[in-house]
């Protein structure tokens, strides 16, 4: 509308054009940017992960523009006034002004700030002023509402990074003017969308831009933002979706698992009634623990940690025993099922190492239970050994056995109708105490206990964020709030809007 407004007018010379403008021209052109949109968007987000803007537009104005040069119409000829005059200035700066206010007072500030003061100082520094005023506000102040409005609306240093868009746009403006282009083709909002991107493209990945056009990631990180002010507790409760990421299986998709072995003898009650059950479960483990040992905490992992880190974050509550929080720096962590590297007196509750015949094993694990449990007691307590190598662990040769008790060991991860351990639970539970925001993270809201912690959060008044690269039941879907992304990318890019 506006620029329909400017090229209106500035066709006014010879009033009987216009309207052959409009027919063979405008409308042809307006029909054919619905098409070339789409392709430009396409091609922004894959390639580039930027937001499109107004760029069709642009480059619609200039294909028209060259049509009506050739059909010897020309209709740009550096109008010096805008769509309503030298008052769209003010205008445009009073509107953009108030609906930056409501969502980033910093950022929009900034931005206004710049392209007022340029717009000013460029005409006391070349003694006029850098194109018409009207012109000037009108294509930059987008670069106020992409950057401080929208794209920035969560982001820490917003001012700082919006800074640098206004300025980038003023330049490119001011070089524009300077260079006698703008003579020939107009700038249009083009300043403006070169900042946006000067400023995405700086400060960004390209996955985090993508994440960034993502309203429910801002909600995220508003909603941490309250919490903090609040001083109210966000817990991460995560699942297998975190860890698949660092190549470690879902195990409930059994990849883990014998094919030969009957699903049921994984559970509790085959292992401590059936001896071929026990091998079986031990050599599952075994598997799962070198898989759990190669890996390496994945992004996902690495930005919860500095979600820790930085104080965003209180504890993590994982369904996981890959241990890989504990190895990127999360703590302090709540693992629910235990470790897999792990092993448990199913008698007296002693908790050691894995029974592989290394030195190791001769170190009962700190698990920071209550002393009474028999943790950590110290020499002379271990695990018998048998002839054990790295394949074929010593529970083939007979059951391995706690060496302060005699009671059976096992790996140290909740089995199948196992039921958590009391002060884990109690300690998951506590730690939902005055929590205002859940990141339930990887896990589908059908496991029980992933369910019960919920809706726990939920009975505190807290918001249920779902990360997850798919759909995830059990969601609230009037109250929770979901990303379907993959976890490797949201999580970093929510650290980037938080730091
Ligand atoms: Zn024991």
């Amino acid at each position: 509308m506006f620029w329909g407004g400017v090229f209106g007018q500035a066709a006014g010379p010879d009033p009987g054009s216009a309207p052959a403008l409009i027919v063979f021209v405008f409308l042809p052109l307006a029909a054919l940017s619905i098409p070339l949109d789409r392709v430009i968007r396409r091609a922004l987000a894959r390639w580039f992960g930027l937001p499109p803007m107004s760029i069709t537009t642009v480059f619609g104005v200039w294909l028209s523009q060259e049509l009506t040069w050739r059909l010897d119409v020309p209709f740009w000829y550096w109008p010096d006034w805008g769509a309503f005059g030298n008052t769209g200035f003010g205008v445009a700066a009073v509107l953009g002004a108030c609906a930056l206010w409501r969502s980033q007072p910093r950022a929009a500030m900034v931005t206004i700030a710049i392209v007022g003061g340029a717009a000013l100082a460029s005409g006391a520094v070349v003694g006029r002023p850098v194109g018409p005023p009207a012109l000037w506000a009108s294509s930059l102040i987008p670069v106020s509402f992409a950057l401080g409005g929208w794209y920035l609306r969560s982001c820490r240093r917003a001012g700082l990074r919006a800074a640098c868009g206004a300025a980038v746009a003023a330049l490119v403006w001011a070089l524009w003017d300077g260079s006698g282009l703008s003579w020939i083709l107009p700038p249009l909002v083009a300043p403006a969308v070169l900042g946006t991107w000067f400023v995405l493209g700086f400060h960004f990945t390209a996955r985090e831009r993508r994440l960034l056009m993502d309203p429910a990631l801002h909600r995220v990180a508003a909603a941490l933002r309250v919490a903090r002010h609040n001083q109210r507790r966000v817990i991460a409760l995560t699942g297998a979706g975190i860890s698949t990421g660092a190549g470690i299986p879902d195990y409930v998709s059994g990849a883990w698992l014998d094919a030969e072995v009957p699903v049921e003898w994984y559970d509790h009650s085959h292992f401590l009634a059936n001896r071929q059950a026990r091998i079986a479960y031990w050599d599952a483990c075994a598997r799962f623990r070198t898989l759990a040992a190669a890996a390496r905490p994945g992004a996902g992992h690495r930005a919860l940690a500095a979600l820790q880190r930085h104080g965003w974050l209180s504890a993590v509550v994982t369904q996981n025993v890959d241990r890989l929080h504990q190895t990127a720096g999360s703590d302090p962590v709540i693992a629910l099922h235990g470790r897999i590297d792990g092993t448990r007196c199913l008698l007296c509750g002693w908790t050691g190492l894995w029974p592989d015949g290394s030195p190791e094993t001769e170190t009962a694990i700190r698990h920071g239970r209550a002393a009474g449990g028999g943790a950590g007691a110290g020499a002379g307590v271990g695990v018998e050994v048998g002839s054990a190598t790295a394949t074929a662990g010593p529970w083939h040769a007979h059951d391995v056995t706690c060496r302060g008790c005699g009671g059976w060991l096992k790996p140290d991860v909740v089995a199948m109708g196992e039921l958590i351990e009391p002060w884990q639970w109690k300690a998951a539970h506590a730690a939902l105490d005055n929590c205002g925001v859940l990141l339930v993270i990887g896990t589908r809201l059908l496991i029980s206990t992933a369910a019960t912690l919920a809706d726990r959060a939920r009975h505190e008044g807290a918001l249920i964020v779902v990360i997850n690269d798919g759909p995830v039941a059990g969601v609230h879907p009037e109250t929770d709030l979901t990303l379907e992304r993959p976890i490797e990318d949201v999580l970093p890019a929510l650290v980037g809007l938080l730091e």
